[in-house]
């Protein structure tokens, strides 16, 4: 019978099953397991999936009745599906990204966004938080992957990032002074605690699930500082409160001590890229229970192509020679000192469906391979506050599932060969039954 045949009685099957209240049961042989809560994974496991949860982890390999669907990962390791807390969904990196917005329409970034989102699941991310991004496109683009049209990862958004005028965030720095315009509130700049508010209240009208601010200078904005503190005390408390009466975490981006040392007291959820942290603010994160999340790929990636001449602006290539060699040391630092650290890459500076490569940059700083995969598991889902469904495996919790072929505590590096994807019980790719989504490519370089 040909695979076309076999796919409609399978789906006919599963069109009755679901009519008379049967879930389809899947077994996972895994050779081995990382559950991601264990500090040791564990060998010969059956994982049963019914629809979508995870129902029973058994020790031994359950032999399939021959109703089950048998997935033979036995010269695997299977994880929680991981987590990026840091992407840009609707945008990546290139040469032509300074004159994007003067070409580009809303469409553009939205259809872009599928792709690297198809991507990025593929890469065995199941769940992102998307940072910033550009038309609240990716709002759109997580409704359309919650309802199934669009493949791609459970996407939490930020929608459009927060900064005060010519801050990090600003979209119209640089540009001449009529199209530069008067940004507000709407488009994501504030100045003052009333415009903060409603700032907030704005992305939540919108449907962002949480909020982001660039409470210093970055590395890709054309203005002078890549670090100086870029809201007041006042702003940042107003951004907190606010956002905590709808249930919002706030991200922050931030590379300077003054920007991060005033955030975290205004009691936010995360710092982002964190360069010049020192001790003091170490200290400060623990007491206030702060995640770290460090995007080291971001400044791998920016230091690289600071050496490219005519790839960044004049007023970026110096901060991102600067910044960019920093962060991975700066994570040591902090791993060392035993803040807390979720998996974060700020995909979308550096390719999308290359996040995997942040565990090799993380090892290498020092961290365990174990604590690297839940930084991205157990500790992301926390993050989200979504730990009592998601990020480690276990009965009852939600099937987001992949795994790759050996030992990717021995070779880190595995992680970024990706041999089985399923997220909500759906599997995406399979090594098992070939059956891969095509994973189509943006030529940025165009
Ligand atoms: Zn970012």
């Amino acid at each position: 019978m040909g695979r076309i045949a076999v796919r409609y009685l399978l789906g006919i099957w599963v069109l009755v099953a679901s009519q008379w209240g049967f879930a389809e049961v899947t077994l996972i042989h895994a050779g081995t397991l990382i559950n991601g809560s264990d500090k040791a994974p564990l060998t010969e496991r059956t994982l049963v999936i019914e629809g979508n949860r995870i129902v029973a982890i058994e020790a031994g390999y359950r032999p399939g009745s021959g109703a089950e669907k048998v997935l033979d990962l036995r010269a695997h390791t299977v994880m929680p599906g991981l987590m990026d807390m840091h992407t840009h969904l609707s945008k990546e990196f290139g040469p032509q990204s300074y004159i994007e917005p003067f070409k580009l329409n809303e469409a553009d970034y939205a259809i872009n966004a599928t792709v690297y989102a198809r991507r990025t699941l593929l890469a065995g991310f199941t769940t992102v938080r998307d940072l910033g991004d550009n038309y609240n496109v990716t709002v759109a683009l997580r409704n359309a992957i919650d309802k199934g049209k669009v493949i791609g990862p459970r996407v939490y958004t930020a929608a459009k990032s927060i900064a005060t005028t010519g801050g990090h965030a600003d979209p119209t720095n640089s540009y001449r002074r009529d199209l530069m315009g008067s940004p507000q509130p709407v488009d994501g700049v504030i100045n003052g605690v009333a415009e903060a508010r409603e700032a907030v209240r704005q992305r939540y009208k919108d449907g962002a699930d949480l909020i982001k601010i660039t409470a210093t200078g970055g590395v890709l904005s054309v203005a002078k500082s890549g670090q100086n503190p870029q809201f007041m005390v006042d702003e940042l408390k107003a951004i907190v409160d606010t956002a905590r009466d709808y249930e919002m975490t706030v991200a922050v981006h931030a590379h300077g001590k003054e920007g991060m040392k005033r955030a975290i007291q205004a009691g936010v959820d995360s710092i982002e890229h964190g360069t010049y942290m020192d001790r003091e603010i170490m200290r400060l994160m623990k007491k206030h229970d702060t995640y770290y999340v460090p995007t080291i790929i971001a400044g791998k990636w920016v230091e690289e192509k600071s050496r490219v001449d005519g790839f960044f602006p004049e007023l970026v290539r110096p901060k991102a020679a600067a910044i960019g060699p920093l962060i991975q040391g700066t994570f040591a630092e902090a791993y060392r000192n035993g803040v807390k650290i979720a998996f974060g890459t700020d995909s979308g500076v550096s390719a999308h469906g290359d996040n995997a490569r942040e565990f090799e940059l993380m090892v290498e700083a020092g961290m365990p391979p174990m604590e690297a995969i839940q930084s991205a598991t157990l500790h992301a889902a926390r993050l989200l506050r979504i730990h009592d469904q998601l990020g480690t495996l276990a009965a009852g919790k939600v099937a987001d599932i992949v795994a790759v072929k050996g030992d990717p505590l021995a070779d880190i590096s595995l992680l970024r060969r990706m041999a089985f994807v399923m997220k909500d019980g759906v599997i995406y790719n399979s090594v098992i039954d070939n059956s891969v989504v095509d994973n189509s490519v943006i030529d940025n370089n165009e």
